[in-house]
């Protein structure tokens, strides 16, 4: 269990902590617009051996990533010091953001030595970044004892990404990553964090949930990101409201006449539409009624394909694939231009629906796309000891 870290650092760690990765079941670029999602999270974690040190060095070290250890203080951590991790360089931007983000809210946190392994895909739109910051923060808390609450750590994590690794991402994947619990997905308003475990016992209900990783990243996907940010911030503003969640479902018609700008109109109906399924959603589960959320998917992909414009022709091929061979619906998860898609299918048509997409994949000429089949896991946790 403590290899890793024995062979870096060449003693025992003080303790071992995970943090999951996550998929989105519904509620899709509505995070930065105090809108509602509701992730869950993955079996697959980032594992972190940490020990506390008190003369002020972090010292990183991850088995999945070139460059060996990476050594720094604490107290020369900045976001725009070249050399500390804040360079937007490299993937010690996330940790050491995490340290920094800590220190920034006043908390008592020293070095550490930390050696990560994950089984987060990367890159894959799994938030994989976010297991690393959470897995960090949640050694942190332990090893200085700092008693913070799950929704806080997640917050300083969104910091951490923001400010220090320079990446505009909402609360979503951070709150996902410190806050789920297994077997349920984690109804959240990012308004204001209130939240709910919604329980989603899948296999009761003879269904399966499919993650299709199509192993393509597309590279405008970080400069779309910041765009869509940025054009929904300006309709809020221009619609006189603090955010596009303010905008109610039955005053959409009104909200989109309003808008003078066309270009923004199809954002504003993303946003909209996107918290109405969501809370469509909700009521499915609550109803027991889960191969209803089927529709509502694929309803979703729609309108992030054709409105919000983030997905690609492979995330779109998975969700036509998918329903074509009998899925109960699909869409895009994460922030879209490559990444994963999830799939909600009857357990008996699990394979050939897999199958299916697999092919289509061929025949278009991609790479082989990873199809796994997934249960919501628990999040942020201690393993052991030592
Ligand atoms: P996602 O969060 O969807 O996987 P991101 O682009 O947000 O994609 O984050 C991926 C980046 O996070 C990687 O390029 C790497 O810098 C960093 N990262 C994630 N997990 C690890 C890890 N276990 N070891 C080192 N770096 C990691
Ligand atoms: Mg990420």
């Amino acid at each position: 269990m403590t290899d890793g870290f024995r062979a870096v650092y060449g003693t025992a760690p003080d303790g071992v902590w995970e943090a999951p990765g996550r998929v989105n079941l519904i509620g899709e670029h509505t995070d930065y617009n105090d809108g509602l999602v509701m992730p869950l999270a993955l079996p697959q974690t980032c594992r972190v051996e940490a020990a506390r040190r008190d003369d002020g060095v972090l010292r990183l070290h991850s088995s999945d990533a070139h460059g060996g250890v990476i050594e720094l203080h604490v107290d020369v951590l900045s976001p725009a010091t070249p050399g500390t991790g804040g360079d937007r360089g490299g993937w010690a931007a996330y940790p050491a953001g995490v340290v920094w983000a800590l220190r920034a809210a006043g908390l008592q946190v020293g070095g550490a030595d930390l050696h990560f392994e994950s089984s987060v895909p990367t890159g894959a739109g799994l938030s994989s970044s976010a297991a690393l910051e959470v897995a960090t923060a949640v050694a942190l808390n332990g090893l200085y004892g700092l008693g913070l609450e799950r929704h806080r750590i997640a917050g300083l994590c969104t910091r951490a990404e923001n400010d220090f690794a320079g990446v505009p991402c909402g609360v979503m994947d951070q709150m996902a990553s410190a806050c789920c619990t297994a077997g349920h997905a984690l109804y959240l308003d990012t308004r204001d964090l209130a939240r709910r475990q919604v329980p989603l016992d899948l296999a009761a209900q003879g269904l399966r949930l499919l993650v299709v990783d199509t192993r393509v990243k597309h590279a405008l996907g970080d400069g779309a990101y910041a765009e869509r940010r940025s054009g929904c911030e300006r309709a809020a503003a221009r619609l006189g409201v603090p955010s596009l969640r303010e905008v109610p479902y039955g005053e959409l018609p009104s909200a989109l006449r309003r808008l003078e700008d066309e270009a923004l109109r199809p954002l504003v109906r993303h946003v909209v539409t996107e918290n109405e399924r969501v809370e469509r959603t909700i009521r499915l589960l609550d109803a027991g009624e889960t191969h209803s959320v089927g529709p509502v998917l694929t309803e979703g992909h729609a309108s992030l394909r054709d409105d919000f414009r983030v997905s690609c022709s492979e995330l779109d091929l998975v969700v036509e694939a998918s329903n074509a061979s009998g899925a109960l619906g699909a869409r895009m998860t994460g922030g879209g231009f490559g990444g994963s898609a999830i799939v909600l299918v009857r357990a008996e048509t699990a394979e050939s629906v897999a199958k299916a997409v697999t092919e289509a994949f061929a025949s278009a000429g991609h790479r082989e796309p990873r199809v796994f089949e997934t249960v919501p896991g628990p999040g942020a946790r201690r393993v052991t000891e030592a």
